[in-house]
């Protein structure tokens, strides 16, 4: 099936065929018409799938129709166990995004924070950030979530592996209600499914 069918609209179309993308995988066949239509989603997939795809097409053509993000603000959070994922997943929302105007940017630490702050300061319509420096950040008053539309818990597994899910849940608790959140996990294991239970809204089940 081509990614046309798939409810993408020309944008995003023209941005994935200059990657060389011809055919959805699996995972984008079953997660980008779900999050278009505006459901959360529980899904399982590894890395090398096409996951990163799967949530950042549909989020950057949903977020192309609003509002653009306010200073400080930002319209859709992508949470990463890592910072190698986090810059992974910001540059191929870059590359995905090349065709719509929407602005992206990357937080994670092990880095000086002024910088991250200046590039929050005008605003970011998507966000994807390591779980501690996205506190740090957001301490510090450089980070507003009233705005916020959008939530992915990306290799969400890895995330309680590494020990945070304190933080994850601080972070869920400062989100508007009104939101639509994703998460991706290799594995469903208990803990993941309570997790989910915590913050997902009758989401679809998928997998690969
Ligand atoms: P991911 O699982 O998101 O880390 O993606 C794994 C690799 O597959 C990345 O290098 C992507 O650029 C590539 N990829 C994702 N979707 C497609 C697709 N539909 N066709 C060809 N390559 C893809």
């Amino acid at each position: 099936m081509p990614f046309a069918e798939l409810g993408l609209s020309a944008p995003i179309i023209t941005a994935i065929t200059r990657e060389g993308y011809q055919t959805p995988s699996p995972i984008q066949s079953k997660a980008i018409p779900l999050v278009l239509a505006g459901h959360d989603l529980m899904a399982a997939a590894q890395t090398g799938t096409g996951k990163t795809a799967g949530f950042a097409l549909p989020i950057l053509q949903l977020l192309d129709k609003g509002q653009r993000a306010k200073p400080n603000h930002i319209r859709a959070l992508v949470l990463t166990p890592t910072r190698e994922l986090a810059a992974q997943v910001s540059q191929s929302f870059t590359d995905y995004g090349s065709e719509v105007k929407l602005y992206s940017t990357v937080v994670f630490g092990g880095v000086k924070i002024n910088p991250q702050m200046m590039r929050l300061r005008r605003g970011a319509d998507i966000l994807v950030a390591t779980p501690g420096r996205l506190m740090d950040l957001y301490q510090q008053r450089a980070i507003k979530f009233d705005q916020l539309e959008m939530l992915v818990l990306d290799e969400a597994d890895r995330m309680l592996d590494m020990g945070f899910i304190h933080d994850i849940k601080k972070i869920l608790a400062l989100l508007p209600e009104k939101r639509q959140s994703l998460l991706f996990s290799a594995t469903f294991s208990d803990d993941i499914r309570r997790l989910a239970r915590g913050f997902l809204n009758e989401p679809k089940e998928i997998s690969v």
